[in-house]
């Protein structure tokens, strides 16, 4: 069992199963949504994930069509993706964990839109887009 909380707090999850293709996504979407150099990610099964606590702070922004970003509207912490053709799985950027989900990432994808400023320093494998 996995635990996260948002910076405010006031959301609180479970996640009850495992993580598939954990990856480094450098596209420009996600660098702006954490505003950062890069978003780790992975795939969850919704049934999975557990609120807490906090479920009206939830709120969506649809990034691209059919594609919802759930964040927390208190303090901005993205917390998970919804996908309208996908209803059985979300997107789950790690950055909101407390505990350890002993997995790591596998492959950066959309290196081509990777910041000038951020060298991958890494072996993991490089990838154009996400297949
Ligand atoms: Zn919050
Ligand atoms: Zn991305």
């Amino acid at each position: 069992m996995n635990k996260g909380s948002c910076l405010c707090n006031k959301v609180q999850y479970e996640i009850s199963g495992g993580f598939d293709d954990v990856l480094n996504c450098h596209c420009s979407m996600c660098r702006k949504l954490h505003a950062s150099a890069f978003r780790t990610r992975a795939t969850i099964k919704t049934k999975h994930w557990k609120t807490i606590q906090g479920k009206s702070f939830i709120k969506f922004y649809e990034s691209s069509p059919g594609e919802h970003k759930g964040f927390c509207s208190e303090c901005g912490s993205s917390l998970f993706t919804k996908f309208d053709e996908n209803p059985a799985v979300l997107g789950f950027p790690f950055g909101t964990l407390d505990t350890d989900p002993k997995v790591k990432p596998t492959r950066h994808i959309y290196v081509g839109s990777k910041a000038a400023w951020h060298d991958i320093t890494d072996n993991l494998p490089q990838q154009q887009v996400f297949e």
